[in-house]
């Protein structure tokens, strides 16, 4: 059997057990309250924070869509054009042409032209979002975050493309088989150590301070049978006045992060509320749900690029002779911005779904409707989330059920719909 065979094999197994991973963990039938509810939600709303929200998100639209498709062009550009080819050999001439100069300079190379290109659209997100106040960040602590990321992303992205091209240099023939194992086994170890080696570059975490709230959160997790050992507040106030809250890390690295902005803005039930969401994270293993099934899809998006990597009509559009060699990463990066953005509303519906069992794990865990509410409220209205976004975008972006759908959510529990 030819290792292209096997690699079609592979890709259709890999197919079968993230659909049937997905099915078995994934809450599909949890479908959002009656839209009755949601309206009635919305009508109580304050009229002039709703209009207030709207206009944030139609200012920040073109700058958001805009980048994204600029960021589609520019991979096009360098994809299925030669001048991604091009910009790598250049990279690579001072090293003798070598392959590992080629994999990693060029695929930086690559890399920092998208990044330079996007800038200005990020910048004007930026003078909307501080506009409207969300952002508390001078220029000089925006360009720092930009640097610190950037950084971030060298160091990891220098690794990948050394890994990822040592073996295709090395196994021309079965470098999709190591590559798909390579891949998840990242996901894995990105998703554990994401928490303690990539968070704190960008925040402090430190113990939230013992009395009453924190006893009660500890004591809330103890009574959902969820082993905690620390809630941890993270000084977000440095960057934005917006208030969140996250659970990330599974086994010992997990940990529940609540914003310092909750702390000041929302009442301690609210916090409470929040927590509780974030305990039925943990205890529907939500994240281990989610590191697999991106495991799954990133061994499969590289067992995919070995398979496309027959295309000769897609190899001579780039100017390669293989979607194996550094010269093709202009390739790379035009098939996996294409391939997220197919994928993005298929994420986006899963993670809605998650947010809805996490919602509904919060209503049973504290009995408190009226609070959740009053939370969902807040979020919302803090953070400038247009309650009941255009169906379209909440389709293709919303990671989360909209701000009316959660209320409604709320009432339909309080009601006996569960
Ligand atoms: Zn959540």
């Amino acid at each position: 059997m030819s290792p292209r065979l096997w690699a079609a094999g592979a890709f259709v197994v890999l197919l079968v057990a993230l659909a049937g991973f997905a099915a078995a963990t994934v809450p599909w039938h949890r479908a959002p309250a009656p839209r009755a509810d949601q309206l009635a939600a919305l009508g109580q709303l304050p009229a002039d924070q709703v209009a207030r929200s709207r206009a944030f998100h139609a200012e920040l639209r073109p700058a958001s869509y805009g980048g994204m498709l600029l960021g589609l062009l520019v991979a096009l550009a360098l994809g299925l054009t030669p001048l991604g080819a091009r910009l790598i050999e250049l990279a690579g001439r001072p090293f003798g042409d070598h392959w590992l100069a080629r994999a990693v300079l060029g695929g930086l190379a690559v890399a920092l032209v998208a990044e330079v290109l996007s800038l200005p659209l990020a910048a004007w997100r930026h003078t909307v979002v501080a506009r409207y106040g969300l952002s508390t960040q001078t220029w000089a602590a925006w360009s720092v975050d930009l640097l610190k990321s950037f950084g971030a992303g060298v160091v990891l992205g220098a690794i990948v493309l050394a890994g990822f091209f040592t073996v295709t240099h090395f196994a021309p023939r079965w470098w999709w088989a190591i590559g798909a194992a390579g891949a998840a086994g990242l996901v894995v170890l990105l998703s554990f150590v994401l928490p303690v080696v990539v968070e704190p570059i960008f925040n402090r975490f430190t113990p939230m301070p013992g009395g009453p709230l924190r006893a009660e959160l500890l004591a809330l997790a103890e009574r959902d049978g969820v082993p905690v050992k620390d809630v941890l507040v993270a000084d977000a106030s440095r960057r934005t006045r917006a208030v969140n809250a996250y659970v990330s890390g599974f086994g010992p690295t997990r940990r529940i992060v609540v914003y310092d902005t909750m702390l000041t803005e929302a009442t301690p039930g609210e916090v409470v509320s929040v927590a509780a969401h974030e305990l039925g994270h943990a205890k529907d293993q939500d994240v281990l749900t989610g590191t697999v099934l991106s495991a799954l899809g990133a061994a499969i998006a590289v067992v995919a690029l070995y398979l496309l990597g027959s295309w000769q009509w897609l190899l001579r559009l780039a100017g390669v002779d293989s979607i194996a060699e550094p010269r093709a990463i202009g390739l790379l990066l035009a098939v996996t911005t294409v391939a997220g953005l197919v994928a993005g509303p298929a994420q986006s519906f899963v993670s809605r779904r998650v947010e809805a069992r996490a919602d509904t794990h919060a209503l049973t865990l504290t009995g408190d409707a009226v609070t959740f509410e009053a939370m969902q409220r807040r979020l919302g209205t803090v953070n400038l989330s247009d309650p009941d976004p255009p169906s379209w975008e909440h389709a293709m972006f919303a990671s989360h059920p909209s701000t009316v759908q959660r209320m409604a959510a709320a009432r339909a529990w309080a009601r006996g719909d569960r």
